[in-house]
């Protein structure tokens, strides 16, 4: 079962190009991430310490997993992903040790990047429920932060996490020498949904289909978002047995998962 909760992958199958805008997020986690891993001399040789921790926060679906993918590709390491919150929800009891075998893992399997997705299941200040979890919540954290207390900056396995809840946060987990570095990754403009639709569709055979007309239909979407737009209407032209993706299609798509994700919305509260 200890496999489950970390998800392993040798140099991700994703680079930079499946992301679409981000070029400044992009950019500052190259330097904290990647370039301490791939010209570590260069630090050495200006004598600053890379930062420790990269803390991504933001909606979910805006491309936080997928920077961190592409980094690691681009760096050619090894990416571990590990749940925040089927650490918490799905293994209780075995929180710290876990947190122990994901650093053991890191190590042996270096370079890597450990990626702690939904951090703030184990980093809040405070226990939203209450439940009984919550000492052993405690003690994952505490092994999280001696974890990150007992590397080396310069070492070669790189840390970083991702939440949507960064007011949440132990201010703990944001002190120098651990997430030192916090980053936003917001709704994409207009500019970077563009250059969405056009991963998204590139594959599609499309007819009389105006990005720029998708991209004012999609305001206030996430890349996520945008991705089951460009499936949904792929599905809908199948569906009708077309030849090609139609705009009505792409018009009927974009209606159909703003109105899933409104309900998904009204469900969580
Ligand atoms: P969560 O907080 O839910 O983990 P996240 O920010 O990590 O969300 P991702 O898992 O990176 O979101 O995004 C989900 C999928 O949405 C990606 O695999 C990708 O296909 C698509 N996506 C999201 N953002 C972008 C983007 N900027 N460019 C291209 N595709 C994107």
């Amino acid at each position: 079962t200890r496999v489950r909760v970390m998800e392993l992958e040798e140099s991700p199958n994703v680079s930079f190009k499946n992301v679409g805008g981000l070029k400044e997020e992009i950019e500052e986690v190259r330097e904290a991430v990647e370039y301490p891993l791939t010209k570590p001399e260069v630090f050495e040789r200006i004598g600053v310490e890379p930062p420790k921790g990269i803390l991504l926060y933001g909606p979910p679906g805006t491309g936080k997993t997928l920077i961190a993918k592409a980094v690691a590709n681009q760096a050619n390491a090894t990416f571990i992903r590990m749940s925040g919150s089927e650490l918490v929800h799905k293994f209780i009891g075995e929180g710290a040790q876990l947190v122990r075998d994901l650093f053991t893992l890191a190590r042996e399997r270096s370079p890597a990047i450990v990626f702690i997705d939904e951090i703030d299941s184990i980093g809040s200040m405070r226990t939203q429920d209450g439940t009984s979890g919550s000492a052993e919540v405690q003690r994952t954290l505490m092994q999280l932060l001696a974890e990150m207390d007992g590397f080396d900056n310069r070492g070669n396995v790189r840390i970083m996490a991702a939440t949507n809840r960064v007011d949440m946060l132990d201010p703990a987990l944001l002190r120098p020498g651990r997430f030192d570095r916090i980053l936003e990754v917001s709704l994409p403009d207009e500019s970077a949904r563009l250059e969405i639709l056009k991963i998204h569709s590139s594959k599609l055979n499309m007819k009389n289909v105006d990005l720029l007309d998708l991209v004012k239909l999609t305001e206030n979407t996430t890349g996520a978002e945008i991705q089951a737009i460009c499936r949904e209407a792929g599905m809908i032209a199948v569906r009708k047995d077309l030849n090609y993706v139609t705009m009505k299609n792409f018009e009927d798509a974009v209606l159909k998962v703003r109105k899933k994700n409104k309900t998904e919305d009204i469900m969580y509260i």
